[in-house]
C-alpha cells in the first residue's frame, strides 16, 4: 500500500513538536482506506492510534510502536435548501475553517469555538469547549468506522454520551471509533453567545448585540492574548492548549478547597474562590487558579520544558523539550496543587506511546 509509510517522525504532526516515530503511518484521505489500512495493521499485530491535527496529544520520546491512522478526510457540505444549518464536514478537514466557514454564512452556534486547532473529527472525542459553547451542542452526527463491529456507523448525538471534555470516544469505548466525519446542525440567523466574563468585558459599552464575525474576532483576541491561538513562531503557542481539566466538584468539596486556600494563605483578604457552574449542581474550578496559587508562576521553567508566559494551563516545549521532561512538569504540578488543595489534577491531552497507553 503506497500510502503507508515507515518510521515517520511524529513530532512535526503535533502542537507540542515533541515525540518519537511511527512504526508505520497512513494517511487515510478516502474512508475506504480505513479498511485496508486496519487490516494491515492485524496482519502484523500492531496497535493503532488515530491522529487528527495533533493539538491535544503528549507522544512518547520512543515513538509508537504500530500504525498510525493520520485522517485526512476532507470537505465541507451542507444539506440541501430544506435543512438549513446543516453541514457535514470530513474528519481531516481543520476545525477553525469550518467556523469561519459558519460565520461568514450567518449559522450561529460554533462562534465561540473560534480558534481552537486541530480536526472537526477531534471535536467529538473530547467534547471540545471554550467561551460557553461546546461542540456537543451542536453535533448532530458522528459518522465512523466502528472496530469491534467492523463496519460503518452513524451515532446520533444522544449515542456519543457527551459531557464536560468526554465523550464515549474518550472514555468507555476509547480505540472503538474512528470519526471519518461529523454533521453539525447550526442555528441560521441565531444570536451569537456572550455568557462568558472575558467575552463580555471585551463587549461592555458597546451598544448593539455584536455580530458573529465580531464574537469570532473577540474570541481569537482573547485566546491570542492567553497564547491559545497557533501563532506561527510564537514559543508560547508550543503546547497542547489546557495541559489540565478543570476539576468539577460538589459544593461540599468546594467549601473544602475554599479552606485548604484560607488555610494555605492562597487567597487575598475578601476574595473567594472562582467558580463556574456545572450540570448536576456541581461546581467548575479553574485549574489554572489552582496551579498559579500553589506557587507557579506564567513563564515557569523546568529545563526545556516550561509553562506559557501568559497562563499557567498550558505546559509548552521551550525548545528541544523531551516528552519525558513534559511529563516531569506534569507531575510536579499535580504534585503541589494536591499537597495544597487535595485536589487531583487531570491531564487533558491524549499519551501516545507511553507503557500502558498504547
Ligand atoms: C493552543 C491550543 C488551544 C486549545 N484550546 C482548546 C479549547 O479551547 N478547548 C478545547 O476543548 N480544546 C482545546 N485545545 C485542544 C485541542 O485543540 C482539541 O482537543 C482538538 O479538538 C483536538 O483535535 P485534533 O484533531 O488535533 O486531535 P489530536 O490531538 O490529533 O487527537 C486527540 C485525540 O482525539 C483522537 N482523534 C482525533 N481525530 C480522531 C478521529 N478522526 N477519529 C477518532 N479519534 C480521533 C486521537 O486519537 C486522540 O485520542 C487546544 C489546543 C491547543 C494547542
Amino acid at each position: 500500500m503506497p500510502w503507508i509509510q515507515e518510521n515517520i517522525p511524529l513530532a512535526p504532526f503535533t502542537t507540542l513538536g515533541i515525540g518519537g516515530p511511527a512504526r508505520y503511518l497512513a494517511e487515510i484521505s478516502e474512508e475506504s482506506h480505513v479498511v485496508d489500512a486496519l487490516a494491515f495493521a492485524h496482519g502484523r499485530s500492531l496497535p493503532v492510534f488515530v491522529l487528527g491535527g495533533g493539538s491535544n496529544i503528549l507522544v512518547a520520546d520512543e515513538g509508537f510502536p504500530g500504525l498510525v491512522l493520520r485522517i485526512r478526510v476532507r470537505g465541507i457540505r451542507s444539506a440541501d435548501g430544506d435543512r438549513p444549518g446543516i453541514a457535514t464536514v470530513g474528519a481531516g478537514e481543520d476545525w477553525d475553517t469550518f467556523v469561519l466557514w459558519c460565520v461568514q454564512r450567518n449559522w450561529a452556534g460554533v462562534e465561540c469555538l473560534s480558534g481552537i486547532p486541530g480536526t472537526a473529527g477531534g471535536t467529538p472525542i473530547q467534547n471540545v469547549g471554550a467561551y460557553g459553547e461546546e461542540a456537543s451542542e451542536v453535533i448532530l452526527t458522528v459518522r465512523a468506522f466502528d472496530r469491534s463491529l467492523q463496519a460503518f456507523v452513524e451515532l446520533g448525538n444522544g449515542a456519543c454520551g457527551f459531557s464536560y471534555r468526554s465523550s464515549v470516544f474518550n472514555t468507555s469505548q476509547r480505540d472503538r471509533y474512528i470519526v471519518l466525519s461529523v454533521t453539525y446542525s447550526l442555528r441560521v440567523g441565531g444570536e451569537p453567545r456572550i455568557h462568558y466574563p472575558d467575552l463580555q468585558r471585551y463587549f461592555t459599552g458597546k451598544p448593539e448585540t455584536p455580530s458573529l464575525g465580531a464574537v469570532r474576532e473577540a474570541v481569537r483576541a482573547v485566546r491570542a492574548s492567553k497564547a491559545m491561538l497557533l501563532v506561527p513562531g510564537d514559543p508560547d503557542c508550543r503546547s497542547a492548549g489546557s495541559f489540565f481539566k478543570n476539576p468539577v466538584v460538589s459544593e461540599e468539596d468546594f467549601l473544602r478547597i475554599t479552606e485548604a486556600a484560607r488555610s494555605h494563605q492562597c487567597m487575598r483578604e475578601g476574595e473567594s474562590l472562582p467558580r463556574f457552574r456545572a450540570p448536576a449542581g456541581r461546581v467548575k474550578v479553574p485549574a489554572a487558579w489552582l496551579i498559579e496559587r500553589a506557587g507557579f508562576r506564567k513563564g515557569y521553567a523546568r529545563g526545556r520544558a516550561g509553562l506559557s508566559t501568559k497562563h499557567t494551563l498550558a505546559l509548552v516545549n521551550r525548545g528541544g523539550a523531551t516528552a519525558m521532561e513534559v511529563l516531569e512538569l506534569m507531575g510536579e504540578i499535580q504534585q503541589r496543587v494536591y499537597e495544597t488543595f487535595s485536589v487531583e489534577l487531570t491531564p487533558e491531552p491524549v499519551l501516545v506511546g507511553f507503557p500502558g497507553n498504547q
